[in-house]
């Protein structure tokens, strides 16, 4: 049986320290069992889902062969999406704090490909990005990977879904064949199988159970004919009257109905799917994060990788087929230790997908009909904040603390009117109560930020 303390591993007493300052006292049991592993240099297949800790397990093992001296890229890690990019860079981060000038560099679509270019002539020696672009990077040579000790596909099954086994392969032709290549996957379709047997060399292939316990999230079912779908998911709110929800559709079209129809009823709500250009899905995450949107309605691809603490509820519009999906969306509610609810509209003829869900879980879904509930007309949803977006950000090498520092000390604002800060490369969004706007849009029609005239604008 492995220990599940991180000293029992082979790693520096620095990554030992820096472990114990991330509050990370034991590992998961997807660390424990593959670290050893993956520390000795083997090949690894993991089945395990996001909220296990395996950034941790490719990282902690991949910085241990960094070499800081050397400033080529020594690791790839490949992603699906641009969230689950961004995710797995910030963990990187954190994970290579304890090693000096660690540079780690992400490289998705939707962000200036020239910005990308400069970040890697200044040396980067972890690469995180999405497939497409990480290939335009080798296509125009911006990017050389024959110095490669480590590749990583992450949710290796959603990259096969997107279509991006092609551009995977070539990627991997320009890496060396003596580098060490991890897997990690959801779910082990065929197609990923054949994707290990031309990938990796003699792998070791773990398997973990979701550590997501789904048993403090209350579910229940609620029947309905087709038409009454809609009113239906007002019957929802109006009863549950959640403070954070994401609404998860099938189709993009139905996300932007969806969110529409959610709208006209008074709870403000945003649509999110791949049809979004990268800057306005930007935007609605931003939103959602720093509590400007309260509802998101979403398809699976999109939430991906999403990265919320604690959600309210989830509700199923439609229920998948799969019921490994519906598991994983409602598994982002009841998060740390909360209670969360997750809520599935369903017709007569997708009574299947529910038997499908009560086999899979092995208990029996509680079915009801939306005529049992207490409904609140007067209902509705308006955050009390909103997100203002101002054209400066990490290329002018603004940092919050200066914005906080104009809005509080030269717009007169009082800190709890400023929510959440992100910073982007040409952009920030500031989160701000709506009570303030006017002095803030007031104060930016001439203020400056470090010295710096600055255009600002709601976004709705
Ligand atoms: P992941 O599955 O990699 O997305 O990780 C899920 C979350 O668990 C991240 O927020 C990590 O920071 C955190 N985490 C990873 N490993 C550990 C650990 N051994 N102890 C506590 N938290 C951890």
């Amino acid at each position: 049986m492995a220990s599940d303390s991180f000293s029992s591993l082979s790693i520096s007493s620095a990554q030992i320290a820096n472990l114990e300052s991330l509050g990370y006292s034991k590992m998961t049991a997807i660390q424990a069992q593959g670290l050893p592993a993956v520390l000795e240099g083997k090949d690894l297949i993991a089945q395990a889902k996001t909220g296990s800790g395996k950034t941790a397990t490719f990282g902690i093992g991949l910085l241990e062969k960094i070499n800081p001296r050397f400033f080529g890229a020594q690791a790839l890690i490949l992603c699906p999406t641009r969230e689950l990019a961004d995710q797995v860079g910030k963990e990187l981060r954190k994970l290579a704090r304890c090693i000096p000038n660690i540079k780690v560099v992400l490289l998705c679509g939707g962000k200036p490909f020239q910005f990308q270019k400069a970040s890697l002539e200044h040396g980067a020696h972890i690469i995180v990005g999405t497939p497409g672009r990480i290939q335009d990077h080798l296509v125009r040579e911006t990017l050389d990977l024959s110095g490669l000790k480590t590749l990583v596909l992450d949710e290796a099954d959603r990259m096969l879904d997107m279509g991006f086994s092609d551009v995977i392969n070539e990627i991997i032709d320009q890496t060396p064949k003596t580098r060490q290549s991890l897997l990690f996957s959801a779910t082990y379709p065929d197609s990923i199988n054949k994707m290990c047997d031309t990938i990796l060399n003699d792998p070791i292939t773990i398997s973990v159970e979701s550590e997501h316990n789904t048993s403090v999230i209350e579910q229940k079912f609620f029947k309905v004919s087709a038409h009454e779908r809609n009113d239906s998911l007002l019957a929802l709110f109006e009863n549950y009257q959640p403070e954070t929800t994401v609404v998860f559709c099938h189709t993009k079209k139905q996300c932007d109905e969806v969110a529409r129809f959610l709208d006209g009823r008074g709870i403000e709500a945003l649509a999110i799917h791949g049809d979004l250009e990268q800057r306005d899905r930007d935007q609605v995450l931003v939103r959602f994060a720093n509590k400007s949107c309260s509802v998101l309605v979403a398809t699976d691809v999109a939430a991906r990788g999403l990265d919320i603490k604690s959600l309210s509820a989830v509700i199923n519009f439609e229920l998948p087929r799969d019921p490994e999906i519906y598991v994983h969306r409602i598994g982002r509610t009841g998060r740390a230790g909360e209670k969360g609810i997750a809520l599935s509209i369903f017709a007569h003829n997708e009574t299947i997908r529910v038997e499908a869900i009560e086999d899979y879980q092995n208990k029996t879904c509680e079915i009801e009909t939306v005529d049992s509930l207490n409904r609140d007309a007067k209902f509705s949803v308006h955050p009390t904040m909103a997100t203002m977006q101002i054209d400066v950000g990490r290329k002018n090498k603004i940092r919050p603390g200066d914005i906080l520092g104009a809005l509080t000390k030269d717009a007169g604002l009082t800190g709890s009117q400023i929510g959440k800060i992100d910073i982007f490369d040409i952009a920030s969004y500031i989160a701000i109560d709506r009570k303030a706007l006017r002095k803030v849009l007031d104060y930016f029609a001439n203020g400056k930020i470090k010295g710096k005239l600055v255009r600002a604008r709601m976004i709705s």
